[in-house]
Formats: structure tokens, sequence, C-alpha cells
């Protein structure tokens, strides 16, 4: 009996840990649905156990507290070798400590792990999956009062050149976008290109205005947020043009702490809150499923697991004919939820401060996963809500042409739902009359990235890397709407950085030059390796 306390308080444990961390209740049917099964499966290692000697007893009991353990420990960068033997070694410790504790074991762990929940369950943050408004600066800009200036970074949004032609839904989308940018006055740059493939390297080096050859420059990785940017180069610019700075961000990048950035308010929304998906009208099995595997992705050496049956056991069997199913390692993510959301808000922002003021917000739409249809209705089914890549038996490996052509038909779907809620924005600044002065920047920070391989440095010496690879990765959107540019569409090649750096930094475009663009070199200490690529060539 003391047994079966034990290990349902040791199995249950990581679900408290986590649902008060994300602010979720306990009262829903997907929690009581995982209380359930942990208590039915807490009891049936209570009976096996039962049967057999001391030894697997403690074994078990020492199995889970140092998963336990593991799930609560930021993994740091070691070996795959090297996590599986710290997990091995801790568990031989802990059951040695367990053994030598003999009877008292169970009673000492079930006072230690209730002790864990109440602590726990006082420490709850229930606003974890709410938007947050914070007026951090009130100081004015003097009598500057430049015109309207809004920046909007759509993540994850490709260019139009990057957009594949011989799938249907990509190819339609490209004379969507055009006509879309060119009817409301933008001058889209098709062929416009990041440097970057991820988004802490693009966005820091875009808000700097440079192009720096090493990973993570600006930026630091934080605790409230994943990353938080240091220096931000271009925010100082528009304070010193009089501008008060309004920030929407997600807790993936802070931007609102930046040296010498002192924005006006800071809106920030969450990107991996479990509580979003607490409401939504989805089945209760799916968002259990969603929690189960939130708390699986917490754990460094289930993560060694997750590659030995990706790229050993599954590949195996399939070269022997046997399909196993895959495996897809990935935490929660559900970011887009709130986008539409921060449009609201944003919209009802700029129609208060309608001169002197700059709104940058960071949007993770048409980011992955693709939720929303093309008129942001949610889709009713998680199973439906894909992400960029597929379980891959092979390193680099993120699609095949059949998962690739599926993926970006919902892709095209969720960057629709982005033009729905644009169009709203402009619509309402229009009947304003606010639109007309306003200098409106529309950009993406990096490429759909649904390649069918990735691009790093050591995917480029395969030889196996294509030109679709690269555009799938690094072209991106960038639309902008200012007095004095002429609307249309632009098929010069440029990068985002030059083209911010010209139409709201004032420098001048240069001639053609070469689109270079950097690939990470793994393990190489932040290098980075240039390629260039066809799609952005002069
Ligand atoms: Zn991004």
């Amino acid at each position: 009996m003391l047994d079966l306390g034990a290990l349902a308080l040791v199995v249950l444990a990581p679900f408290v840990v986590l649902l008060s961390f994300h602010g979720y209740s306990y009262f829903t049917p997907e929690v009581l649905l995982i209380v359930a099964s942990g208590l039915a499966a807490a009891a049936v290692i209570a009976l096996l156990i039962g049967f057999t000697g001391r030894f697997i007893r403690v074994a078990a009991l020492a199995g889970l507290i140092v998963l336990f353990m593991d799930m609560h420990v930021e993994a740091p960068a070691w070996s795959s070798l090297a996590i599986a033997l710290t997990f091995l070694g801790a568990f031989a410790a802990l059951a040695g400590i367990l053994w030598l504790l003999r009877e008292h074991a169970t009673k000492i762990l079930c006072v230690v792990f209730i002790t864990l929940i109440v602590l726990t369950l006082l420490r709850a943050n229930p606003s974890s999956h709410q938007i947050v408004t914070e007026r951090i600066s009130t100081a004015g800009s003097g009598n500057a009062e430049p015109p309207l200036l809004i920046h909007l970074l759509l993540d994850e949004h490709i260019g139009v050149a990057g957009l594949p032609s011989e799938i249907p839904g990509t190819r339609a989308l490209r004379s969507e976008l055009i006509e879309f940018y060119t009817a409301r006055g933008f001058r889209l740059f098709g062929r416009a290109y990041s440097q970057y493939a991820n988004t802490h390297n693009s966005l820091a080096n875009l808000l700097n205005f440079t192009a720096r050859e090493v990973s993570r420059p600006y930026v630091e990785h934080g605790t409230q947020a994943e990353w938080n940017l240091e220096q931000a180069a271009y925010f100082q610019m528009l304070q010193e043009h009089g501008y008060r700075l309004h920030v929407y961000q997600s807790t993936f990048m802070d931007f609102c702490h930046a040296d010498g950035v002192q924005p006006q308010q800071c809106t920030t929304y969450p990107a991996k809150s479990l509580g979003m998906i607490q409401g939504l009208a989805v089945p209760s099995a799916q968002k259990a499923g969603a929690i189960v595997n939130a708390i699986v992705t917490q754990s460094n050496v289930l993560r060694v697991v997750n590659t030995i049956y990706e790229r050993k056991i599954r590949a195996a069997l399939l070269r022997a004919g046997v399909q196993l199913p895959a495996w897809l390692w990935q935490g929660p993510l559900f970011a887009p939820l709130r986008v539409p959301d921060v449009f609201q808000q944003l919209n009802a922002d700029i129609v208060r401060h309608p001169r002197g003021h700059a709104f940058f917000a960071h949007l993770l739409l048409p980011h992955y996963p693709y939720l929303f249809d093309q008129r942001c209705e949610m889709r009713p089914s998680m199973s439906d809500w894909l992400i960029n890549r597929v379980g891959a038996t092979e390193p680099f490996v993120y699609n095949t042409a059949q998962s690739r052509a599926q993926k970006y038909e919902r892709y095209a779907d969720q960057t629709r739902c982005a033009l729905t809620l644009i169009d709203a924005l402009l619509d309402d600044l229009r009947s304003r009359g606010l639109l007309e002065n306003a200098t409106i920047v529309i950009n993406g920070d990096h490429g759909s990235r649904i390649p069918v391989r990735y691009p790093t440095s050591r995917a480029l010496a395969t030889g196996l890397l294509t030109q679709s690879d690269l555009s799938d990765t690094f072209s991106t959107l960038y639309a902008v709407h200012a007095p004095g540019v002429a609307s249309g569409y632009d098929e010069e090649p440029r990068s985002l950085v030059e083209l911010l750096n010209h139409h709201v930094g004032g420098e001048p475009l240069s001639g053609p030059g070469s689109c270079r663009v950097f690939l990470l070199v793994e393990n190489g200490g932040g290098h980075m390796t240039g390629v260039e690529p066809k799609f952005c060539a002069p």
C-alpha cells in the first residue's frame, strides 16, 4: 500500500509541477484522464513489484525518481553518451541509498514528494497563458512628433520567390501576395532574403543593422524569455528620431530591455504555455496527449532514447522493410493562437497614439504549428496542427517530397490568415485617415523552413543540400509602405538589413551585390559558413 502511494506520487509529481507552472486548471477532463492513467500505471507497477524481490522494487523507484529529476534540470550541451552515463550514475547512486534505507525508503519518499507537490501548488503561475502589458517609460520625446511607424515582423514568412511553384497552394499564394501588397500601396521585394536560418540570429542582426558571421551576437539566453536582446541600434535610432516605442513580443524573445531602449509600453504574449489550450474546443484526449508530450520533452535522457529509437532502431527496421511509427521530438508551442488578440490590441493602441509613436510587433505567424485556416479559424483537431518537419531516421532530413507539399498547403493557409489580420488593420487605419502618411514595414525573419534537408554546414558537406532547401530556409518577406516609396513588385535581390536600413535608416541602396547567407557550423563555437543561393543571386 505504501509502495502504491510512493509510486503514484512519483508518477504524478511531474504533472503537478508542469500544470502549476503553466497555470493549467486541475479540474478539467484532460487532467482527470491523466490522473486516472497515472494511478492505473502506479497500481500496475506496484502489483508487478509485489511479485518480485526487493532489488526490482528499489530499481523501479530509483528509475522513476531519477527520471523526475532529469525532467527538471537544464541539459548542458553534452553528448548523448555523457547524458546517458550521468543518468545511469545517478540511478545507481539513488538505488544504493534506497537499498540501505530498506523499509524506511517509501515513507521518506512519500514525505518528500508530498512536500514538493504542496510547495508547487503554492507557487502556481495562473497567468502564464495570458497577454501581459507593462508600461515602462512615460518620458515624452520633446516636441518631435514623427509620423506613425508600424513594423510587423511575421516569423517564418517566406518571400514570394521562395514559394515553391510545383505545389498548388504556394503557387497560388505567390500571386495572392503580390496582389495583396501592391493593391494596398506597398512595394513588395519578392527576392528579399534573410542571412540567418534562426530567429535569434536574424533579428539580433536586423535590429542592429549588421550581418555578423558569428552566431548569437547581441543576444543572451534568458529565464523569463528564451532569448534576451541586449543591443538594438534600430530602436535607439527610432528614439533619437523622437519616437515613443511600443513593443509586442512573445516569451520566445525579449526586445524590451536592450541597452538604452526605453519602450513606453511592452506587451508580451505566451508562446509555449499549456494554459493556452485549456479552454479550446479540441478533444480532451488530445489535450492530455499535449500535456504528456510536454512532460516527455522536458527529459534529457528521453531525448537520447528518442535519438536511438529514430536513428538506430527505426532506421534498421526500415532497411529491413518494417515500418515503425515515427517519434517526432517537439516541445509545446502554441504561439500563433494569441496572434489575433495581439493584432486587436495593436490596432487599439495605434488608434490611441496616431503620431509620434512607433509600433514594433514580433508575431509568431505564419510560424508553425499550422493551426489556423485561411480565415484564422482554428483547426478543431490538434492532430492537424502540423509542424515544419517529420520524424526522420537520417540526420538533417526535415521532410519527404510528399510531407513537404502537405505542410506547405497548411502553411499557405496560415499565411492567408496573416493577410486577413493585416487587411483588417490596414482597413481600419485607412478609414481613420492614418494610412496615407504612415510608414509600415512588414517582413519575415527567415523562410518557411519546410525544406527536405535543413541547411547546416555539415548538411552542406554531404553534398545533398539543394537550391530549394536554401530558398525554403532563407527567402523571406519584405514589404514597405512609406511616403516616397512607389508601390509595386520589385525583383531586386536584397537582404533584410539592407532594405530596413534604406527605408527606415535612410541609407542609400547599393548596386547589386552578392547574396550571401550563413549556415551554422555544428559544435563550432558559433562559427558560420557562408553560401550563395541561386534564388537571390544578382
Ligand atoms: Zn523565426
